[in-house]
């Protein structure tokens, strides 16, 4: 059997694993499993129900019988902001998805939580592979190059900033490299995250890239960028995160988180 057919024969079955080992799960649980920010129902006669879980016990929700409606509801924020990460914890209320068996159950899954029931699957089954962030980095070319600089003081505050539950809602597996564990709470969540994912990436090197300022004493240009953006913003009474994935920007909640491990510690000593 050809290599490209073996692999292709592994997904398919490690597909439709996952899909009777998740919808099992599903059928234990009579009062619902919590998947990221989903409660998944069994629900008699028609398969399985699906909301955000602020919505468990809601009244009047728009319902949808086509698991295919995730897609849209995973698509935006409440606010109407496009979800580049999937796992953060701003999936939209007012929906339920009502689908008719396990197929609809995962393919709805799939749209919410993308690559979520296989990996969760094959994480239980003790065959899902890891990717450290070295291992990760050493992939990466153009523009993200840099990151293979990272300290791995680096990578772990880029990590406690961008990879926590407040955040991202899949539990962090990977590693350093393979004899460096990252030394952060992992996540109480059943999504896992088996390597560091483009959101990251480009976080991590927006982090390179403050690490590469002169910024032993004093503050980095970056820094009082910062600073400077948070006092215009307060003055004004409109503090407001800039959108996920804008790491340029001084008001971006990933941004800021890293800011309080790094500089807010700077300016306590030298205050
Ligand atoms: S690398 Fe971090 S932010 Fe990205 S999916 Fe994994 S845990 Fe979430």
């Amino acid at each position: 059997m050809s290599e490209a057919r073996s692999g292709r024969l592994r997904v398919e079955n490690a597909s439709a694993g996952s899909r009777e080992a998740f919808a099992a799960w599903v059928d234990g649980a009579p009062d619902g499993r919590v998947f990221g920010q989903v409660i998944v129902r069994p629900a008699p006669p028609f398969g399985y129900s699906l909301r955000h879980t602020d919505d468990a016990r809601e009244a009047g929700l728009r319902v949808s019988e086509d698991p295919r409606a995730a897609r849209e509801i995973a698509k935006l924020t409440e606010g109407g902001d496009y979800r580049p990460l999937k796992s953060s914890p701003n999936l939209r209320r007012g929906w339920e998805l009502r689908v008719a068996d396990a197929r609809g159950l995962v393919t709805a899954m799939n749209y919410l939580y993308p690559a979520g029931v296989v990996h969760w699957y094959l994480n239980r089954e003790g065959r899902l592979d890891l990717t450290s962030f070295r291992e990760n980095a050493a992939r990466q070319s153009g523009i993200y190059k840099r990151v293979q600089r990272l300290s791995d003081e680096g990578v772990l505050d880029a990590a406690l900033a961008c990879c926590e539950d407040a955040v991202c809602l899949k539990k962090t597996l990977w590693d350093v490299d393979e004899d460096t564990p990252l030394e952060v709470d992992r996540g109480e969540g059943e999504i896992p995250c088996p390597e560091p994912c483009s959101i990251f990436v480009s976080f991590a090197r927006r982090v390179r890239l403050f690490e590469r300022e002169n910024d032993a004493d004093g503050l980095s240009p970056s820094e009082k960028e910062d600073l400077a953006a948070l006092v215009e913003a307060a003055a004004t009474g409109e503090v407001g995160f800039a959108r996920e994935a804008e790491f340029e920007n001084p008001l971006n909640e990933r941004r800021m988180r890293y800011r309080r491990l790094t500089l807010v510690p700077k300016l306590r000593r030298n205050g």
